[in-house]
């Protein structure tokens, strides 16, 4: 059994309470390590502890805080296959993505923002000779990131990055569903000699641990990813007491297909788009709108794709979808589809759990789901699932694709494909969401702003809007 602590003051810790939450491997079904069952208290003790690390912190200068940051992104990289067997265990998603994909984009938060730090620019307004203005851009103080069981260190790592090469201390919680990769994380800080107390993490349960942290009023800021409903119960709180918030929140990202585009490579991207670890990613295009002139044929060849996918073992190499996350969302999605059913809806594929055999027999493993018949209003249409599902929508033309991809409570992202390029233009303007992309999906520049419109967020991430995010303006004007 595995043992996680928190991560407070430079050491690692029991939950002051000592009680203990189970952690689970998705592909059996069994527990395999157990996190702490923090509550305020252990919260207080990271906060008192960022505070007492500021000093100190700041007094590193932003090369050295940049070279502290990417001294553990060397460290990762040098235990990424560790980390990567960790992040598959611990959330049940193949190994290959997490190897592959998710610990390296890990390792570049960690060094992109530890270099964008020190090219972080302050501005400065001439007033005709009158007197100058320049803003200085400093550290916050205290600040709290809150992360989600996606993406587990990918998106940890997204946001201490930032927070702390802005020269905030911080205090980090992890999901309760994926603690293990924040506490290696933990572990490799301790044998860098990491400045005790700059970075804190309390593992715990959301209603304790990360409502204490939206509550503790040492806490200046809040950045959080997680779902919509959670995002406004932090904004409830926090808003009040006039803390900074950034939300990147949940998605039903539509996925527009002309009947020009390049079929081929929209087919094989719009497969990785529906199904990507276990379509449980924000950014997962889950409506499909396809132009009625090839609707038939993209549904054949589609859904003939999706029942090729392997579902399996998630540390075999040939597995293309390991084990959703829990037992609980597991029942949320299967849930989900029976209200798919019972609103008139036609499953083409999948729609049920699948078991497998041996070992992974009590493993949470679901059949990647195509759906359709369903109109824009009805639930499927509307909620969001964040599991391998997706609907198929027929269109006429490009008025009725629009009117489809923003008739949604979400605006997070959107994906276009076609060969005209004048009407990818329009369409990429008219959709109302925050990340578009055209003839791709998922090709992420670490410098751009990403984020969603209406129920998907608040706020921007990325090089610029992140570290402004993360640091407090002062104009100061001097008379020349
Ligand atoms: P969640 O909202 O249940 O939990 C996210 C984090 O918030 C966890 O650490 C949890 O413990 C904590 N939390 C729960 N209740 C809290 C409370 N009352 N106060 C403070 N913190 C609390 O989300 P999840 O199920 O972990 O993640 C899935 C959701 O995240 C989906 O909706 C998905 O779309 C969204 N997501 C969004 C993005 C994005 O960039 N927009 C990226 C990844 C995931």
């Amino acid at each position: 059994m595995i043992r996680i602590r928190n991560y407070i003051g430079g050491a690692l810790h029991e939950a002051r309470g000592g009680g203990t939450i189970p952690v689970h491997d998705p592909s059996r079904g069994v527990v395999f390590a157990e996190a702490p069952d923090s509550d305020e208290f252990d919260v207080d003790q990271a906060v008192t502890a960022a505070d007492d690390a500021e000093a100190a912190w700041l007094a590193l200068g932003r090369e050295g805080r940049a070279k502290a940051i990417s001294r553990l992104a060397d460290l990762i990289e040098r235990d990424l296959d560790i980390f990567a067997h960790a992040e598959s265990r611990d959330n049940g998603k193949p190994l290959s993505l997490a190897r592959d994909t998710e610990i390296p984009r890990a390792i570049a938060n960690l060094r992109f923002f530890a270099s964008a730090s020190i090219h972080f620019a302050s501005e400065s307004h001439d007033m005709d000779g009158a007197a100058v203005n320049y803003t200085e851009r400093g550290p916050i103080g205290t600040v709290g990131c809150i992360s989600p069981w996606n993406l587990p260190l990918y998106l940890f790592t997204w946001k201490i990055a930032p927070a702390l090469a802005a020269g905030n201390c911080v205090v980090a919680k992890p999901s309760e569903v994926t603690p293990l990769t924040a506490h290696l994380l933990a572990e490799l800080c301790i044998e860098a000699g990491f400045p005790p107390g700059a970075l804190n993490i309390v593992h715990g349960l959301g209603p304790k641990v990360g409502a204490a942290i939206t509550a503790h009023p040492g806490i200046k800021a809040i950045s959080f990813t997680g779902g919509t409903r959670t995002g406004a119960e932090i904004a409830r709180v926090a808003a009040p007491m006039f803390k900074k918030l950034s939300l990147e929140l949940g998605g039903k990202n539509p996925v527009l297909v002309f009947d020009d585009c390049d079929f081929d490579e929209m087919l094989d991207t719009t497969v990785r788009s529906s199904f990507r670890n276990q379509g449980q990613i924000c950014l997962c295009g889950s409506r499909i709108l396809i132009q009625s002139t090839i609707y038939e044929r993209f549904r054949d060849a589609f859904v003939e794709r999706t029942r090729n996918l392997i579902i399996g073992d998630p540390i075999a190499e040939r597995t293309d979808l390991g084990a959703v996350v829990s037992e609980a969302h597991l029942e949320k999605v299967l849930e989900h589809i029976r209200a798919a059913e019972e609103e008139g809806g036609r499953i083409l594929c999948g729609g049920h759990r699948v078991r497998l055999e041996g070992e992974f027999a009590g493993g949470w493993y679901m059949a990647p789901t195509v759906i359709e018949g369903l109109g824009p209003a009805c639930r499927t249409n509307q909620e969001e699932i964040f599991g391998p599902v997706v609907t198929l929508q027929p269109f006429t033309d490009e008025a009725e694709a629009l009117a489809l991809a923003n008739d949604s409570p979400y605006g997070l992202a959107g994906v276009v494909w076609t060969r005209d390029v004048k009407r990818a233009h329009r369409a990429a303007r008219a959709l109302r969401t925050g990340i578009v992309w055209v003839n791709c999906w998922m090709m992420r520049d670490l410098r751009t702003p990403f984020g969603g419109m209406k129920q998907s967020g608040v706020g921007r991430e990325g090089r610029l809007e992140t570290l402004r995010f993360f640091t407090e303006p002062k104009n100061i004007c001097i008379k020349l």
